[in-house]
């Protein structure tokens, strides 16, 4: 088995994944369509220019202007519950068993929504998805770092209010240069204190000191937190307590968080003992999968199925889930991936005796 179809097979854990970045570019064109939404072009080849980063794309700035279209689509129930139910179809057929996808609801209030009507919407979307595809996961609800601190704690008790539903942690993003996460710390505090968990983009927009400042307020996941290995004091206090980082390659490149993958610290961190796992941050934005973010890994950064079986796991482990969830899905995992280098062997051994002419 090549490594596209292994890590196609493999059952894998996503935690870094962006609801409004993840859009189908059909949907796109269909809801714009049916809501009278302004598309700059009907056709969908050259739509796909206006929703997808390139290599070229100068910096984080940039690669969000992607979103707008997408977001400017989601203004509607039917609309955010449909996004949500279809990233569950495309997860699942990626071989993703266990995802959980944010968003920043404050966004999808444009058309009258109350963050309570978007919060319930994608809820529906992914317990249909979920239904339908077995995936497990959650929401992550995405605060943003140019908001007045008043509204993100606002959003803190919106998504408190559906603690237990499906909603199982609280996020940061957005600009990170000039917007330091200490500005939010009443939300962060809310958040936690109606159950959520925290996680915050960091080290992606903006250097080493903006992930010191992530792990101060409290977050034990940092997305991406790839320009903390510009101070190996930052990069300790990270192993120290403990703090997982959840990168996406292809995007830290096309953020210009990285400037080439071939730079990318994900496997130095992971041999220094840092928690750290792989996912695809936006589908479409970034054009990409799971499966070919792991290639990536493999094939690009040299390395080898253990280590990315081992952050796959590590991504299991930081989920933020119930105990039993991910005992019983680590459980699953390592029986599918025991099963999927049984296969392997087998293989081996059947073409190792028709080549010594032993075959049946
Ligand atoms: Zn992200």
């Amino acid at each position: 088995m090549d490594d596209a179809a292994y890590f196609r097979a493999l059952p894998k854990a996503e935690l870094h994944l962006h609801l409004d970045g993840s859009v189908r570019p059909a949907t796109v064109l269909d809801l714009a369509t049916a809501d009278g939404v302004p598309v700059p072009t009907t056709d969908l080849k050259r739509l796909r220019a206006h929703l997808e980063a390139t290599e070229e794309t100068p910096s984080l700035t940039a690669y969000i202007a992607y979103f707008q279209l997408p977001i400017a689509i989601m203004q509607t129930v039917p609309a955010l519950e449909r996004v949500t139910y279809e990233l569950c179809q495309d997860l699942a057929a990626d071989g993703v068993r266990y995802a959980e996808i944010r968003y920043a609801p404050w966004l999808h209030v444009n058309r009258g929504l109350l963050l309570t009507d978007v919060i319930r919407a994608t809820l529906n979307g992914l317990r249909a998805g979920q239904a339908e595809t077995g995936l497990a996961g959650g929401l992550i609800i995405t605060a943003l770092r140019t908001m007045p601190p008043d509204q993100n704690v606002t959003l803190a008790q919106a998504a408190g209010g559906f603690v237990g539903e499906g909603v199982v942690g609280f996020d940061l993003a957005g600009d990170e240069a000039g917007h330091p996460p200490g500005t939010h710390e009443d939300a962060f505090r809310a958040a936690r204190s109606l159950g959520l968990n925290l996680t915050i983009h960091a080290g992606e927009g903006a250097g080493p000191e903006s992930v010191r400042q992530a792990i101060a307020v409290g977050a034990m996941r940092i997305g991406h937190g790839v320009r903390a290995r510009q101070d190996r004091e930052v990069v300790e206090m990270a192993r120290e307590n403990g703090v997982e980082f959840d990168t996406a390659p292809t995007s830290n490149v096309q953020t210009k968080a990285v400037p080439r993958l071939e730079d990318h610290p994900l496997l130095a961190y992971f041999r220094t003992g840092i928690r750290v796992t792989i996912s695809t941050d936006s589908r479409t934005v970034s054009r990409t999968t799971l499966t070919n973010e792991y290639l990536k890994v493999a094939t690009v950064l040299g390395g080898s199925r253990a280590d990315i079986w081992a952050m796959n796991l590590q991504a299991l482990d930081g989920a933020f889930a119930e105990p039993a969830l991910k005992s019983r899905l680590r459980r699953e995992f390592s029986e599918a991936e025991a099963r999927l280098a049984a296969s392997k062997k087998a293989r081996r051994q059947s073409s190792g005796n028709s080549a010594t002419g032993r075959g049946e």
